[in-house]
């Protein structure tokens, strides 16, 4: 766990996430602002800033509740698709330096995206 990471401190409960499942070594939290309803994060349990940082069993199983969320996430909002995405590093927009997977529901025509 890192101290000063917000992701960090709600895997371990100090502050308050909205928990969508969770397995052994990942969890998946409602994000606090929103790009669409059901906007949902992915994350490893364990404090890794990159993707590449993550061990290979772990980025399984981070992957693995990816591809069983993304039909749930869409189907919970009764979104028409979902886009999925990472922002791996700083230039690439990522903010919060704990790798995470967002799960963006879609809606025809509403002209976004993460
Ligand atoms: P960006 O903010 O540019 O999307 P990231 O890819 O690092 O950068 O995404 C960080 C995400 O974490 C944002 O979507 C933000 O809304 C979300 N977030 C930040 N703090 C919290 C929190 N305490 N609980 C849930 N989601 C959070």
């Amino acid at each position: 766990m890192a101290e000063d990471c917000i992701f960090c401190r709600i895997v371990a409960g100090d502050i308050p996430g909205r928990t969508v499942t969770e397995t052994d070594h990942a969890l998946a939290f409602l994000d606090a602002n929103p790009l669409a309803p059901g906007h949902t994060l992915v994350i490893p349990k364990e404090h890794y800033s990159r993707l590449n940082d993550v061990p290979g069993d772990e980025a399984a199983e981070l992957f693995g509740a990816v591809h069983e969320l993304a039909a749930t996430v869409e189907e919970a909002v009764d979104a028409d698709a979902v886009s999925i995405g990472i922002n791996d590093g700083e230039a690439a927009g990522q903010e919060v330096p704990h790798t995470h997977v967002h799960l963006v529901p879609r809606f025809e025509g509403d002209g976004g995206g993460p």
